[in-house]
Formats: structure tokens, sequence, C-alpha cells
């Protein structure tokens, strides 16, 4: 009976997943000015069809774009008209999907973890697993670790935050969060990993130790259930919330445009079919309100992080203006002892800088809004890779990527530790 029940299941869950058969990922670099207004035209023009990973933003900046099958021959024929260099990233992205699932298939083959030991940190999850993993690691160690349930997702999932905490009352906290843009799964597996070493490293590693004897650190690993189950059950491509737009049959808005900071300005899009629709309103998406009811009430948070992926990146406010924050200076030097230190293990490169000089123009975003609450160390990374896999990073880069990720985390940790204000 179980057997048929869970045979039944399966097939449903089969059934109703969006396929992408055929579908290419394209790599385009305009040249010049003229093709850049080229491409932002096509971007406009297919806005519902074409799925940018990496947006157009300036000459010579990769375009990364998934093309659904029909409409590939349209793409190349544009580009070929006009003369747009580009090339085939992923061939079929369908196969990589299926690569991915079988992978996730056979590791959950070998059943549920007892303990957050024998947790398989080197695969990805179901949001059930990242959340089963949470309580264990809170049960595990109760003087150290306990969840806080700061609201709930548009479909009524728990948001929740692990609390570090060696006691003390609202001592001055630093924040990190993945997973908002449900697709970067290397974030919330990244995530689930800092919550291991966290409580791994408290008592041996004295910078760590030193860290948390004086400071709190909270963590959400699954900032967007309900896209994070919808990437898992429906449609892997999934980047938004998942909640649905009156007028329009398309549904989410783009919770890293969804910020009072310069909220309906230049850098994210009116538009519900967009990757990158900003809400109908600042903090109307329940993912986002959580976080901004927490850090008003909290008060004392010192560094707030925000983990994307890809492109490797890591990145300093602000996003939606191009003046210089008045911390421009320290942020800066901050940021090159954090790549530096994360290069040093694998050698991983990544840029950084402030948003807007760095990616594009990206207004309503999470550290233009931390950032002008007073939150001085406010920080975006972009995770693995330079767009190779793009969002369906491998899972055997899942640990590397953390462990590389774990020593910028401490420079920006050790560094607000050490020069509080
Ligand atoms: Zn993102």
């Amino acid at each position: 009976m179980r057997g048929i029940l869970a045979f039944t299941l399966l097939f449903v869950a089969v059934l109703s997943k969006e396929t992408f058969v055929g579908h290419q990922v394209l790599r385009i670099v305009p040249k010049d000015e003229v093709q850049r207004s080229q491409l932002k035209n096509l971007e406009e023009m297919m806005e519902s069809e074409l799925d940018f990973w990496r947006e157009v933003t300036r000459v010579s900046t990769p375009v990364d774009v998934r093309v659904p099958s029909h409409a590939l021959q349209f793409v190349k024929d544009f580009l070929g008209n006009q003369n747009i260099e580009y090339s085939v990233m992923i061939q079929d992205l369908q196969a990589l999907l299926d690569e991915e699932q079988e992978e996730m298939d056979a590791a959950a083959f070998s059943g549920s973890p007892r303990n957050t030991d024998s947790f398989d940190y080197e695969n990805y999850h179901t949001l059930n697993e990242l959340y089963s993993f949470q309580d264990m690691l809170v049960a595990e160690n109760p003087n150290l670790v306990s969840k806080l349930v700061i609201g709930n997702s548009y479909e009524g999932r728990p948001l929740n935050v692990l609390k570090f905490s060696t006691g003390g009352t609202n001592r001055p906290a630093i924040w990190i969060d993945t997973g908002i843009h449900s697709r970067e799964w290397v974030t919330q597996a990244s995530g689930t990993w800092f919550a291991k070493k966290i409580v791994k490293d408290y008592g041996s590693d004295p910078a760590l130790t030193d860290i948390l004897n004086n400071m709190d650190i909270f963590l959400e690993t699954v900032t967007n259930p309900d896209g994070y189950d919808y990437t898992q059950n429906s449609n892997r491509m999934w980047r938004k919330t998942r909640k649905p737009n009156p007028g329009s049959s398309c549904v989410g808005v783009d919770p890293n445009r969804n910020w009072d900071s310069g909220f309906g300005e230049p850098g994210a899009s009116s538009s519900p079919c967009s990757e990158t629709y900003r809400g109908p309103s600042a903090h109307s998406e329940s993912e986002v309100k959580a976080i901004v009811d927490f850090v008003v009430a909290h008060k004392n948070i010192k560094a707030f992080i925000t983990i994307h992926s890809y492109s490797q990146m890591l990145l300093y406010p602000f996003g939606y203006t191009s003046a210089p924050s008045k911390d421009e200076a320290e942020l800066h030097s901050l940021a090159q002892k954090a790549i530096t230190d994360l290069a040093s293990l694998y050698g991983t490169r990544y840029t950084y800088g402030s948003i807007i000089d760095t990616i594009y123009q990206a207004s309503g975003n999470t550290v233009d809004w931390t950032y002008e609450q007073g939150i001085k160390y406010s920080y975006t990374f972009e995770l693995r890779d330079t767009g190779f896999y793009g969002f369906l990073l491998p899972a055997k880069q899942i640990v590397p990527t953390a462990e590389e990720t774990w020593l910028a985390l401490m420079a920006i940790m050790s560094h607000t530790f050490k020069n509080p204000y």
C-alpha cells in the first residue's frame, strides 16, 4: 500500500513538473552601445519568454539568457542579423536537469540522516530535509542554537531563522541569509553547511569563538521557502516569490527589488511578468517584511550579508544610485580582504565593488535598505560559478563553494567584531 502511494505521488510529481527540453542558455556579448540597446529591445520584446540569467548591463559584459526551443531560431536570427556575437553555454538544459535529479534521487535513496554529522552536505535537498536539518541542529546544541520563526511565507510555510548565541541580551549581531532567490540552490546548501560549521568551530576556532562570545549570529537558510519548494516540484528555474499578481497571469515578485530603498526607481521592473518585478509596494512580500520587522525590532544588527548565485562577486551599496556611500572606502577594502581570503583556498576569483558599478542599477535591493537602516557592513555575495553551469551548479561543488565562502564570511564577521560602531 505504501509502495503504491509513494509510486502514485512520484508519478504526479513527474507529471506536473515543467520540462526544458531543447532550451539553450546563450552567452551574448554586446560589443558596442548599439548592440547593447538592441539586446535591451529583445529583452523588452520577449520579456515573458526569455529568462535572463545575467541581465543586459553594459558593453562587453556578458549576458546569459535561457531561450525556449520554440524561440531559438528567432533569437539566433535576430543576433545574426545584428552581428551580435554569442555562444551556446548550455546546449540542452533538460539534460543537465536530468543529471541533477538523478543525483538527488540517488542520494535520497540512502535514507534520511539521524543527526547533523551524518547529513549529506554534498547533495541538494528537499525543503523538508532542510527544515529537519535545522531541528536536528537545535536539538543537538541546545545551549548554542535556537530556532526563531520570524513570519510565514505567502503559502504559509514558516520562515525559520537559526540563532547562534552564547548568552547576553540583544547582543550586537550578524545576519546571514541564503536562498532569497529560490533557484540559486548552491546558496541554501551553503547556508546549511555554514550552520554546521558554526557549531563545529565554536570552542575550537579562536576567531569564531571570540565573535560568538560577544555577538549573536542569525542565519536564515531558506529565505524563500515557497519558491524553493516550487523549484523542487514544479519549475527548477523559479526565482521569485509565489504570490499571485492581481490582473496578471504571471506569479511572484522579485524579493531582491521589493525593499524600501529606491523602490520603484530605475533598476527594477513594474511588470509582473518580469523576473525583476518589484511588486505592488515596498515590503509587499511577507518573506521580505518578516526580515524588515526583525531588523527594525532588533536594533543592534551590525553586519548584514545576503547570499546569491551566480557570478562570483562581492557587492556593497548602493545599487539604486551611483552616489558612493559614506563608508565606501572601508567597505571596499574589507571586500578586497574577504575575496582574497576566499581565493586562498581554491583560487576562485571574485570581482567586487558597489552594486551599481559592478553589475547594474538595481533598486529596492536588500543591502541598500539595510545600509540605510544604519547597518554599515551590508554585503551581497554572488557565489559560483561564472556561467558554465550557472544556477545548475553540480552538487560536488557545494562543499568547496561553502568552504571558500566561509573564509570571506569570517573576514567580514571578524572585522565587524573588531570595529564596533
Ligand atoms: Zn539572486
